[in-house]
């Protein structure tokens, strides 16, 4: 007999998300089947976003230094629920630099990760049916996060045909008495593009229209996980400047290549006045939801490692072949200014999850757009060195028109 204790162990919320299948773990699942027949060799995957370049070389020596300072009292006790003062200091100066407005050590709060900071942050300032504006296609976490908080996502979509710069018509009917947050991200995950000034302010002038509208505070969160992950020529966007009630996200996770040592920060806007107070609301759902800077190494390391980054060049060699590929076959693309994702169309009508899921059993996987709550478009991943992503696209090519081709047919019938 079926134990009814077993159906009703989790909550609702949890029951339901475990039945539904992403369409990552989906592709994942084909994934694993076709390396279980063919070999880990086999599959070339462009799905993930977990960097496969190694950190800067300097690393080792940072780290062995670290540990062997003999100044560290208690090397390895708790840590002040803000982070380290060191640490801290080491992010202001990196982000009085970016932002280009001074930055100190009492505007900084360390975290675990960007993911850990972006949710201390929605804890801090959500309450239960906040709303909360996402540009879609949309990092596929932001919403998980906001109903962590029992927050509310409201989509915005951005075009292709607009460079997926935010509309200002369609992101101003996105407003309502309810709306606390924006979010945005740049450069961007999944299209790799970096916002322009032009944007920034246009973003700035409407949250602070409806700031007023609506008397209440309405912060722009801007994950900055990929700041220093850009094509030469480019610059990151700067929001301070811009926008009083603003906060930036950051991690070491993907400039320095330690996504798995979990160090993250939030930065506020130092023209906000009660940022002292607001740091101290910060570190508390720090410690309430436990997610502390949790490698206090790293954090102690911060001011060495944040000298560095690794070797950009890389991915601009990766982006290159890829974008090779996508020429050579005439696929319609946005050229990615940073991160190290691109985000190409597909031919009108086919629909993005079977053209993943084909791909996936002809040995190439990617990410479908509509995981980012945008359809016909796909997500290529080029986190890896030049060799594999040559070999990866070599596939690609090979498999592509094919692929297409078949689609075109089956939606024919
Ligand atoms: N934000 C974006 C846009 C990301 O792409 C990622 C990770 O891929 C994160 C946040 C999470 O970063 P972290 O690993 O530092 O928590």
């Amino acid at each position: 007999m079926e134990d009814i204790f077993e159906k009703s162990a989790l909550n609702p919320y949890m029951t339901e998300l475990c039945q539904s299948m992403s369409a990552i773990r989906r592709m994942d699942q084909i994934a694993t089947e076709m390396a279980k027949t063919h070999g880990d060799h086999a599959i070339h995957n462009f799905s993930i976003g977990n960097p496969r370049i190694l950190p800067p070389e300097e690393y080792n020596k940072i780290m062995v230094d670290t540990i062997n300072d003999k100044s560290f009292f208690l090397p390895h006790g708790y840590a002040p629920n803000t982070g380290d003062k060191e640490g801290r200091e080491a992010i202001a100066e990196l982000f009085s630099k970016l932002q280009e407005v001074k930055v100190t050590y009492e505007n900084v709060l360390l975290s675990s990760g960007c993911a850990g900071a972006i949710n201390v942050f929605l804890r801090t300032v959500l309450s239960v049916r906040d709303e909360v504006i996402l540009f879609s296609p949309y990092f596929l976490e932001y919403p998980y996060y906001i109903e962590n908080y029992h927050g509310t996502s409201v989509y915005c979509d951005t075009h292709f045909e607009e460079g997926w710069q935010i509309n200002r018509e369609r992101f101003e009917k996105c407003f309502t008495a309810n709306t606390r947050v924006v979010i945005i991200n740049s450069p961007h995950n999944p299209t790799g593009i970096v916002y322009t000034v032009e944007t920034i302010k246009m973003i700035s002038e409407v949250c602070e229209k409806y700031m007023k509208k609506y008397g209440r505070t309405i912060w722009l969160l801007s994950d900055d996980v990929y700041c220093r992950v850009i094509r030469p020529g480019h610059k990151a966007h700067q929001i301070f400047k811009y926008y009083k009630f603003s906060c930036i996200a950051y991690s070491i996770s993907k400039d320095l290549s330690l996504p798995g040592e979990r160090i993250g920060a939030l930065v506020m806007n130092p023209a906000i006045q009660l940022c002292e107070r607001n740091i101290h609301a910060l570190s508390m759902s720090n410690e309430f939801l436990a997610v502390y800077p949790p490698n206090r190494l790293h954090m102690r390391a911060l001011p060495k490692l944040l000298k560095y980054t690794v070797d950009l060049t890389v991915y601009d060699k990766s982006q290159e072949i890829v974008e090779e590929t996508l020429k050579k076959l005439k696929i319609e693309y946005i050229q990615p200014e940073g991160a190290f994702y691109i985000f190409p169309k597909l031919p009108d009508g086919i629909d993005d999850i079977k053209f993943c899921e084909l791909l996936a059993k002809n040995f190439v996987v990617t990410v479908p757009g509509s995981a980012f709550g945008t359809k016909g478009f796909y997500r290529l991943s080029f986190c890896k060195g030049p060799e594999d992503i040559k070999k990866g696209m070599e596939q690609f090519e090979a498999v592509y028109n094919s692929v297409i081709e078949q689609l075109k047919k089956e939606q024919a019938k």
